[in-house]
């Protein structure tokens, strides 16, 4: 645990104090009503025992001089407001509850996403933190609060006992150790091997992970085309098992230790109890206590042995909830390199963008991704990036906008560097479709809008930016034009063609209408080859002054650029234009011979 110094036992407490704190912030007045109440609900137990035996002495007095019930019946009268003020304050406090359990949730998943939008990239690839973020979200609405809920119920339990503890005095010190000591042995060995259940769950968290992945990949509509055509369900089926049994093996042997140590100790206590029992009714039968009193004391130790196994139940859940919020916390302490540059111009707006021996390694990557990259780009220039796959093209990309840093090198934008601009500044300059671009299950027009903020709302720009992105036409055909819900999530929601969601995606660049760098990575990849060529021909017209970035595997589209850049594992291997390439004969040359002798 985080805390390696504290005895193990007392992990399960570990995160008490900052789902505490959680709560306190979220609301103060709940959290004292709660606390107010958690005393309450402590103390009255004690309270009615000693009114019930007033009542049995009562009675035993007036049977023995006066028969006149009046003395019994008031204490009756006390003792039935007594049980109904704790009826009313366990109402009141399930009742602060529910209302703490939503507030909370809310609070929790709040924080859980404002964290999500300082993230950068880097964070959602790294499978180990992609995996926090999910589990801190999965169960956001329910455990900070169970965690306070059992931490409260073990205080009302240990406030329970302290009073019984105090009204024992008075029949014998010794009666509160043997409460004491009865219940504490049960008490530790269930806070330890809690704990030892929570190490476990935390060591085992790829297994889990690897569970809840097949979970995915068999029972998500987006997998199911391929699992049944390939017939992968009994073997991933198969895997799930598997995994299931490595962990019910490990589960299996913890739980029977901690099972035969909570009988044995469970055995101890009630031995303990029932010879407190004996002596309590020696006691009584030699007159040392009065009937009331034995019938008090009898019950405190019931009631104490009741609160201690209720405590016990508390720990035993504390541990998952404490699971959770290390996972949480884990999850919003995250370090997020601190936001960059301040500057919205750059000196020299007439240079464009400069890479100067820019090289990338992707976290736990031997290979370098890009390597000693040496590019100008001058404002107006158009350029293809081509290369086989996986030879750095969207790296570049992702360099350029921002997403990653070189790890070695700089690029430049009006010759200042990109980690000095100010990151709204860099934003609006740059408008990028990813080959993988978001597909948005909204309104088509908002799919279109997304691509500048500002005009999120604004039909009028919409359709101009879906007539240059070509989209317009197919949009006119759908049920409600531009408001038609697209995904299947949501109701009456429509599915596009791969290339009707392209010319969405290309309209959405071209919201951007301040951005004069204009990125296409591969997103005209499902349309035919004509239509990618008509694209680009759109696209570089309307680009006019501004630079245009293609990657496409299609060579009767790349030659269009003024200049191109050929990539082979992270470096240029060739650049200049299209009939440059082919007289140097190189590998581009190549390249294109064979892509046009499959056209012919
Ligand atoms: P291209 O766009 O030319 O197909 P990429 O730039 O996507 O190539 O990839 C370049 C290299 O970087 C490849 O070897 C790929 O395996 C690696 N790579 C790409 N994305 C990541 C990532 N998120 N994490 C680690 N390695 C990556």
């Amino acid at each position: 645990m985080s805390q390696p110094d504290r005895p193990r036992f007392l992990a399960v407490f570990a995160y008490s104090r900052r789902a505490l704190s959680l709560v306190w912030t979220t609301s103060p007045r709940l959290t004292v009503v709660l606390g107010t109440l958690t005393a309450i609900a402590g103390v009255l137990p004690a309270a009615i025992a000693w009114v019930g035996a007033r009542i049995v002495d009562a009675v035993v007095t007036a049977i023995a001089t006066t028969h006149d019930p009046r003395a019994a019946l008031r204490f009756v009268v006390v003792e039935g407001l007594l049980v109904a003020a704790m009826a009313i304050a366990q109402r009141l406090l399930s009742l602060a509850q529910s209302l703490l359990r939503a507030q909370l949730g809310q609070r929790v998943n709040v924080l859980i996403l404002e964290k999500a939008l300082t993230l950068e990239l880097a964070h959602f690839e790294d499978a180990d933190f992609y995996d926090r973020l999910t589990r801190a979200r999965r169960e956001a609405s329910s455990r900070p609060l169970s965690l306070v809920v059992r931490t409260f119920g073990l205080v009302q339990n240990a406030v329970s006992l302290v009073s019984f503890a105090v009204l024992l005095a008075h029949f014998s010190p010794w009666a509160v150790v043997v409460l004491l000591v009865a219940g504490l042995p049960a008490f530790v060995a269930e806070a330890k091997f809690s704990g030892d259940a929570f190490r476990l769950f935390r060591w085992r968290s790829p297994e889990t992970r690897m569970q809840l992945y097949l979970e995915t990949v068999l029972a998500r509509e987006d997998h199911a085309k391929e699992v049944q055509l390939y017939g992968l369900g009994e073997r991933f089926l198969e895997r799930y098992r598997d995994i299931f049994g490595r962990l019910y093996r490990e589960d299996r042997a913890l739980a029977i230790r901690r099972d035969a140590w909570g009988l044995g100790l469970g055995l101890l206590a009630t031995v303990t109890l029932y010879g407190a029992y004996a002596w309590i009714a020696i006691e009584a039968v030699r007159g040392v206590i009065t009937l009331g009193e034995m019938t008090m004391y009898l019950l405190l130790f019931r009631q104490g042995q009741s609160a201690v196994s209720a405590s016990l139940a508390a720990i035993g859940g504390m541990y998952e909830d404490n699971l959770y919020l290390s996972t949480l916390y884990e999850y919003l302490e995250t370090v997020v390199p601190p936001a960059s540059g301040t500057l919205v111009h750059g000196p020299r707006p007439e240079d464009g963008v400069r890479f100067e021996g820019v090289s990338f390694h992707y976290p736990g990557a031997t290979e370098p991704a890009l390597d000693g990259i040496d590019l100008h780009l001058p404002p107006g220039a158009s350029v293809a990036l081509v290369g086989e796959n996986g030879s750095g093209k969207t790296t570049l990309i992702k360099l350029l906008t921002r997403l990653y840093r070189p790890t070695r090198g700089r690029i430049l934008l009006d010759g200042l560097e990109l980690g000095e601009w100010d990151a709204d500044a860099l934003r609006g300059r740059i408008g990028v479709i990813f080959q993988d671009f978001a597909r948005y299950q909204m309104q088509v027009g908002e799919n279109i809008g997304a691509g500048d903020d500002r005009y999120f709302d604004d039909e009028p720009r919409w359709r101009s930016a879906a007539e240059r992105g070509q989209a317009d036409e197919f949009i006119g055909t759908l049920p409600a034009g531009y408001r038609t819900q697209l995904g299947k999530w949501f109701r009456d929601g429509r599915e596009l063609s791969g290339g009707q969601w392209q010319k969405i995606a290309l309209s959405r660049a071209f919201m951007r209408t301040r951005a004069d760098i204009l990125v296409l990575d591969e997103p005209t990849a499902a349309m035919d080859a004509q239509a990618e060529a008509d694209v680009f021909e759109h696209f570089r017209r309307l680009a006019e002054g501004r630079i245009t970035i293609l990657i496409s595997h299609r060579f009767s589209t790349v030659r269009m650029a003024d200049q191109i850049v050929v990539l082979e594992r992270g470096r240029i291997v060739e650049h200049g234009s299209h009939e440059e390439l082919v007289a140097l004969d190189g590998r581009y040359a190549r390249l294109f011979a064979l892509q046009a002798r499959g056209y012919r």
